[in-house]
């Protein structure tokens, strides 16, 4: 039989707070991203009814219009943006969400940097980091990031707080999530955005503080 949200979210909870324990780090440090792309506004009622907070959408305009009328009546919402970013979605992208996790090139650090300004609402964003470059992939590649990083600070005056990595999907996730984990703290950026419905155990005993799980909270996507 198919659980509910409800359930799926109880059953996450309690894995995180396991694994946690296990590895030493509190569950409170580790943030659930409900990813919920794709979803039915019937599905993210009842994640919301459960008393999830925290979304991860991958598409701007997709996120604006199932979020927009929602954001008003929760005022304690958390969106983060887990998708490419295009720089000409920049400003609605800064107007809705709390948090960019893909931030990847100089172009849309200067986009966004120029936005946060206007808005005047300076987002926490996190580098996105292609771990097993691949050429497909959106990310700076490891050995870019610490001159990115550098960039972003210094010439965009942008507030980086973390690392985010997709790895790749045939690979075994953990070499990723150590490379990660490596890199956030050369760079001394407490937050670390790894680990999705298949592997968000291995991400939390390497360190994540951000988890975007979407099938294991939703089911499948339609
Ligand atoms: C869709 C998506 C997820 C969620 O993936 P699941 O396997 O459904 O948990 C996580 N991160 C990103 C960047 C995504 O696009």
């Amino acid at each position: 039989m198919e659980m509910s949200i409800a359930e799926n979210l109880k059953k996450i909870r309690s894995v995180v707070e396991k694994t946690a324990s296990v590895h030493a780090c509190r569950a409170k440090d580790v943030e659930i991203i409900a990813v919920s792309k794709t979803q039915s506004p019937e599905r993210i009622q009842e994640a919301l009814e459960a008393g999830q907070r925290v979304f991860g959408e991958n598409r701007v305009q997709e996120a604006q219009t199932r979020w927009i009328n929602l954001r008003p009546i929760y005022s304690d919402l958390m969106l983060h943006l887990i998708g490419p970013l295009q720089t000409n979605k920049v400003k609605e992208a800064v107007k809705l969400f709390d948090v960019i996790q893909t931030l990847d090139r100089e172009k849309l650090a200067h986009a966004l940097s120029e936005e946060m300004h206007k808005q005047n609402r300076v987002l926490p964003c996190f580098i996105q980091i292609n771990t097993g470059e691949e050429e497909q992939k959106a990310g700076v590649a490891p050995k870019d990031a610490a001159a990115f990083l550098k960039l972003c600070r210094e010439t965009y005056k942008l507030n980086i707080t973390g690392l985010m990595c997709i790895p790749p999907v045939d690979a075994p996730p953990a070499l990723h999530f150590a490379l990660l984990k490596k890199m956030a703290a050369e760079f001394e950026l407490p937050h670390l955005s790894m680990g999705m419905s298949s592997d968000f155990d291995k991400a939390i005993a390497l360190g994540a503080t951000h988890i975007r799980i979407g099938t294991a909270i939703f089911g499948e996507r339609i």
